[in-house]
């Protein structure tokens, strides 16, 4: 097995080691790591290989960074969901209300629908 710490390894060498600390960066960025990985970090064992997920990956495949991040990933998506649908429902009965309501001139018109109804103001 391999030392948690080598001999060559000095944790408080001044000036500090650069390729270290860049060693140390990668084992701590997120991704999934393999477990049977040779590279390693000397300070904290971690692998440093890493394989980068997707930004439109399943929240199931975050699993690995505990169940916070799943669960805040998927509340964030019902909430734009939910956010948009609200959007997408009142925008569509506004437009429809106006439209209902609307002469030839008093009407600000996008795309061919009323938007705006002057004699509302
Ligand atoms: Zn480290």
């Amino acid at each position: 097995m391999q030392p948690l710490l080598p001999d060559s390894f000095q944790p408080h060498q001044v000036p500090p080691n650069i390729r270290l600390a860049q060693l140390h960066e990668d084992a701590f960025k997120v991704g999934k790591h393999p477990i049977d990985s040779v590279n390693r970090c000397p300070c904290c064992n971690t692998s440093v290989e890493f394989t980068l997920l997707p930004l439109c990956c399943d929240v199931k495949e975050l699993c690995f960074l505990g169940c916070a991040y799943p669960f805040y990933f998927y509340f964030l998506k019902v909430c734009l969901l939910i956010i948009g649908s609200v959007f997408i429902l009142g925008g569509a009965l506004n437009m429809l209300w106006v439209g209902l309501d609307c002469s030839s001139d008093s009407c600000v018109r996008f795309l061919g629908l009323a938007i705006i109804n002057y004699t509302d103001l």
